[in-house]
């Protein structure tokens, strides 16, 4: 006979699958030196507002130049159909902290897959949005992240560090 036991059930892992989205934005929020980031994501179907730092954007910014330039436009690609959202019942607003981001990209359409995962969610549990990107949409992105990443504060001639004001200290961020 089974014994049951007490414990913590797992927290259940959903994938947003957000498919083909009509705005995918990265946006800086607050002072220079104190600025959250976060991606924004918004399709008929909902919208989500993925947070996370500036360090994660810059590297998903690198990796999408990186996939960009492996997989280069192919002559006589067919069109990339739009896949829209299916029609909502109710208007998802999704909002979580996002720790990791991967890229896929399928060879027939030539179109981009991003994922984020969830910071609070097991490292082997599948990936808490996904959206699908075509080529134009993924390159602005990456402009888009490399701008808002640069609008920062100015570095210091001498020392190379962020200065925030009148009264830096050179060596002190
Ligand atoms: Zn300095």
């Amino acid at each position: 006979m089974e014994s049951v036991r007490e414990g913590v059930a797992p927290m259940a892992v959903v994938s947003y699958e957000f498919r083909t989205v009509r705005r995918l934005e990265a946006e800086a929020i607050g002072v220079p030196g104190k600025r959250t980031f976060r991606l924004w994501a918004d399709n008929d179907a909902g919208a989500a507002i993925i947070w996370t730092e500036k360090e994660h954007l810059q590297r998903l910014a690198m990796a999408v130049r990186h996939m960009l330039n492996a997989n280069t436009e192919m002559r006589g690609q067919r069109a990339l159909p739009e896949v829209p959202a299916p029609a909502p019942l109710i208007r998802l607003t999704l909002s979580f902290h996002a720790d990791r981001f991967e890229l896929g990209h399928d060879a027939e359409t030539g179109e981009f897959t991003l994922y984020a995962h969830d910071w609070e969610v097991d490292e082997t549990a599948p990936h808490t949005f996904s959206c699908r990107i075509p080529r134009r949409q993924l390159e602005s992105l990456a402009t888009n992240i490399e701008i808002v990443c640069a609008k920062g504060r100015p570095r210091c001639d001498v020392c190379g560090q962020p200065i925030s004001g009148p009264d830096h200290v050179h060596g002190e961020v």
